[in-house]
């Protein structure tokens, strides 16, 4: 099994896990006394305000993405560092909040595809109509 590191943990402090996640992190914390501290020690780290949650975050190159940025990854326009980082966020991070901007964003991307398409697909109807027509 995957060693539980301290992003995986802040992302659980967070409550920015997915829910299955979530639910095995607790249940390994139940069972690891390790685990726990650990756990105990980056919240302390987080209260005692010397570093901030976001600090922390960066440190561990945990931080969200913009919604420019995971548009940029959903059409591959951005480097491969970048993209791997954004997916390594999304995918095993299981960020939520940018997963939920990602669903959005691909929704309305998949929208905005099919308006183009249908707005195509009128344009040369027209043209067909519009020579038939002579
Ligand atoms: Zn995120």
């Amino acid at each position: 099994m995957l060693a539980t590191n301290d992003a995986t943990l802040l992302a659980y402090i967070e409550e920015a896990l997915p829910v299955e996640q979530m639910a095995r992190l607790e249940e390994q914390l139940r069972n690891d006394s390790s685990l726990r501290e650990k756990l105990g020690n980056l919240i302390a780290q987080r209260d005692s305000g010397v570093h901030s949650i976001g600090d922390i975050w960066r440190r561990h190159r945990l931080s969200c993405a913009t919604r420019e940025e995971i548009g940029s990854f959903l059409l591959g326009a951005m480097s491969d560092e970048k993209m791997e980082y954004i997916r390594f966020h999304i995918e095993v991070v299981g960020c939520r909040y940018c997963r939920s901007n990602l669903d959005d964003l691909a929704a309305s991307h998949h929208q905005e595809a099919v308006t183009a398409r249908r707005r195509k697909y009128f344009q040369s109807s027209v043209g067909r109509l519009k020579k038939s027509e002579g």
